[in-house]
């Protein structure tokens, strides 16, 4: 679709794909909760699943079952040309140079311990400087601190402004030549703020440091390309793109990723072992791939990316936007409601807390409504101490996501305030 058309469909409310055709992709969308019809607003901690992406499940088990990579038999063929087609279809996702830089993991988590382990703890000792934003979730501070413990190393956090924004004046600052590391994720799960990666790697890489890019919430939202970003890292989890649990992408430069030791020893990352004159390792991306991987989870990735791309991710983009302002303008008619994370370029993300009403109450009591939203600090702790709050209530959308389901959570929302204050 054409970016006028995208924009016209998009500025009369309309989605610029059919939202209730698309739903039926999702059994999980018929349900109901408390005698409710479900209204899913919990799509940042993770998004619904297609059944194209349930069925990968059933076909893999019932027909193709096997190890990869080491068997010669039929069905291992099957399995491994259908794991690696995965890795063929994330690197057309990403737009990275090649197949290779693309390792799978568990998820965004993994991912980020992975760099930390083997490129941190080969690049890191003290007197450096590792930069990590105050919008990070625990996933991308936590590596980094138990690293710095052990290696010596300082770590700086780029703060944000009232609006939740980075305040890159403040980032400019920070940098210098003992900066060895930039983390940072591209979009803030618990605000919605959209950082400017490809700014800021350019600053990074002015300074010789190494950019990791936490993608979890920016890969189901908008087109991502490594290569316009110069990303040095970049990852993200498939359960928040409408792919399954337990698998996840971490892309890396590909001198960056040879040049790095592995970090896990097993099986599939050699190349030979031997008692006698040690072992030698497999080439990338097997290197990071230890022991038997989460193999139908991988290939139902391939069909969640699949069905996102027939959709198009700038159209979904565009229409949480939609439902993100809609959302926006009816909470705002609350009295005593706050919005956390105001910044410019917002994702569909929007996070709130209320005067006299404890967010995990809302949570509770919404759900006895149907409407599923996150309540807590969303792994963000520093992040909403320094907003002066322990937690909010976060509602955030997908693709699946109507109009009307906003109009029944704000709704909900009013009733739910009236029986707490
Ligand atoms: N980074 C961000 C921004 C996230 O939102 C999340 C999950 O909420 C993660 C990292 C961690 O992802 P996972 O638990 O899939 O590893």
């Amino acid at each position: 679709m054409s970016s006028t058309v995208l924009e016209k469909a998009t500025a009369n409310g309309q989605a610029p794909f059919d939202v209730m055709a698309l739903r039926n992709d999702f059994p999980i969308l018929r349900r109901e909760v408390h005698g409710k019809p479900l209204v899913y607003l919990d799509n940042a901690a993770t998004s619904q699943t297609p059944q194209q992406v349930i069925d990968v499940f059933s076909d893999y088990y019932s027909r193709y079952n096997a190890n990869i990579h080491r068997g010669l038999h039929t069905l291992a063929d099957e399995a491994t040309v259908a794991y690696e087609g995965t890795r063929q279809r994330v690197k057309a996702f990403l737009n990275a140079e090649e197949a290779r830089q693309i390792i799978f993991t568990r998820g965004t988590t993994e991912a980020i311990n992975l760099v930390a382990q083997s490129w941190g703890r080969t690049h890191l000792a003290a007197g450096d400087e590792v930069l990590i934003s105050l919008l990070e979730h625990h996933s991308n501070i936590v590596p980094w601190q138990l690293l710095a413990a052990e290696r010596g190393f300082t770590i700086k956090v780029i703060p944000v402004d009232e609006t939740g924004a980075l305040d890159m004046a403040a980032y400019r600052a920070l940098l210098s030549e003992r900066t060895k590391l930039v983390a940072v994720n591209h979009v803030s799960n618990a605000l919605g703020t959209i950082n400017p990666v490809k700014e800021m790697a350019a600053l990074a890489h002015q300074h010789g440091a190494v950019i990791l890019i936490d993608g979890a919430q920016a890969v189901p939202h908008q087109k991502v390309d490594v290569q316009a970003i110069d990303a040095d890292f970049y990852a993200f989890s498939g359960h928040k793109v409408y792919g399954p649990t337990g698998v996840g992408v971490l892309y890396g430069k590909q001198a960056l990723l040879e040049a790095m030791p592995p970090w896990q020893g097993g099986g599939e990352m050699i190349k030979t072992v031997s008692f006698d004159v040690g072992t030698t390792f497999a080439d990338i991306p097997h290197k990071f791939e230890a022991g038997t991987p989460a193999i139908a989870e991988v290939i139902a990735l391939d069909r969640a990316l699949e069905w996102v791309e027939g959709i198009g991710v700038a159209a979904i983009g565009e229409w949480e936007g939609v439902l993100l302002e809609h959302a926006t303008q009816g909470v705002k008619r609350i009295d005593g409601l706050r919005i956390l994370g105001t910044a410019p370029h917002k994702a569909g993300v929007l996070s709130f807390v209320v005067d006299g009403a404890h967010s995990q109450d809302i949570g509770l009591l919404i759900d006895q409504l149907g409407v599923a939203i996150r309540t807590g600090n969303h792994c963000a702790q520093p992040l909403l101490q320094h907003f002066g709050v322990d937690a909010t209530c976060r509602a955030s959308f997908a693709a699946y996501n109507t109009l009307e389901e906003v109009d029944v959570f704000i709704a909900a929302l009013n009733r739910v305030i009236g029986m707490v204050r």
